[in-house]
């Protein structure tokens, strides 16, 4: 049962709708017209309020940009054929929302709560949910420290805030990606699990040195001993060796748990394909592209959904990946998700919420 909220809409004046390009969407630079606000203070939540999406005041002492007390979420919701209004597995953001909370230090929502809010912020702007095939609309949820104070303690006072855009695809190409073998993303013991907003910070320098060299994306490595794939900046990587598909496991701390990519070996899992979740070394993808095992490889996360892999840059070469068109499962698995998120097919693992 979901817990039920009651939330005041404050609606706006002035719908912003009319003034998008529908048919050309950027990715995450449209905003719908409202948002979600909840504040906690006093060791409780406040009330949740819908309001005109805009500006916040903010001091500057806010713990959150000095010392980092923020975390996000980013999941998509669509709109079937017949209207109905579905969101992608909400429930696994809530949790792993409840996780990025606990790890770093912040009240948690509960996991109901959250879906709720999200549900009640969608059901406001479902007319802003684009109906162009390959778009959605993108629902950022976000949590951050507020209290006015400098020293370094967990904050007292915190926002909960939810906006979402409207957006069409995050890559329109393959993408090349570069193995990592001296920054590092996440060591254990870390944050690397949570989505929290230094990693990515912490992540462009790095990015921007293999984006000079071509690439759209790095390949993270372990920063122990960068022998083991890790995954990329805001994807999982998972590859097909041999018939089989093979992606880093999730029992190291240094590696988010994506909503994606566990749907993605649900799916081979359901389809009968085998899978192995395990530590994968470089060597290993090295050699198997040599030895023309390696078929497959694709970056799995909700805002691209699954991005095909077409160069991995490694050293000083590149291990070039078979073309896209003979990439039976990623092909399948993504259609199979756009066709489950736009309600063209049956919902037999129970994933869709229905706003
Ligand atoms: C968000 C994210 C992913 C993908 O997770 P999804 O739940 O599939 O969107 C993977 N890696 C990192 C580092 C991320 O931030």
């Amino acid at each position: 049962m979901l817990q039920t909220v009651s939330i005041k809409v404050t609606p706006t004046q002035e719908s912003k709708l009319n003034t998008v390009d529908w048919e050309n969407l950027p990715f995450g630079k449209v905003f719908s017209d409202h948002m979600l606000v909840m504040d906690y203070k006093d060791g409780a939540w406040q009330d949740a309020e819908i309001v005109p999406f805009g500006p916040i005041p903010m001091h500057p002492a806010m713990s959150a940009i000095h010392y980092g007390q923020s975390i996000f979420e980013g999941m998509k919701a669509n709109k079937s054929a017949s209207g109905d209004v579905l969101i992608f597995r909400p429930d696994m953001n809530a949790k792993r929302f409840r996780e990025s909370s606990e790890r770093m230090c912040m009240p948690v929502i509960p996991e109901d709560m959250f879906v709720e809010l999200v549900r009640k912020a969608v059901e406001v702007e479902s007319n802003w949910i684009p109906s162009r095939e390959g778009y959605s609309l993108y629902i950022r949820p976000f949590l951050f420290a507020t209290d006015e104070f400098i020293g370094i303690k967990p904050s007292e006072t915190y926002k909960f805030m939810i906006f979402m855009c409207p957006v069409g695809a995050y890559y329109n190409e393959p993408v090349n990606v570069k193995i990592e073998e001296f920054y590092t993303r996440a060591s254990e013991g870390g944050v690397g699990r949570a989505k929290t907003a230094g990693n990515y910070g912490a992540s462009l320098f790095p990015a921007r040195l293999g984006q000079q060299k071509g690439y759209h994306q790095l390949l993270w490595t372990d920063g122990k001993t960068h022998e083991y794939v890790e995954e990329s900046g805001t994807m999982n990587v998972v590859f097909v060796i041999d018939g089989k598909l093979v992606t880093p496991s999730e029992d190291s701390d240094t590696i988010l748990r994506g909503v994606t990519k566990r749907s993605v070996v649900d799916l081979a899992k359901a389809w009968g394909m085998p899978v192995e979740e395990r530590r994968v070394t470089v060597q290993e993808i090295v050699e198997a592209n040599r030895n023309g095992t390696l078929t497959e490889a694709f970056g799995a996360g909700t805002a691209a959904t699954i991005a095909h892999i077409a160069k991995i840059g490694y050293r000083d070469g590149d291990l070039v990946l078979p073309a896209i068109e003979t990439r039976t499962f990623s092909q399948k698995v993504l259609a199979h998700l756009d066709d489950l998120k736009t309600g063209k097919i049956p919902d037999t693992m129970g994933w869709m919420l229905k706003v």
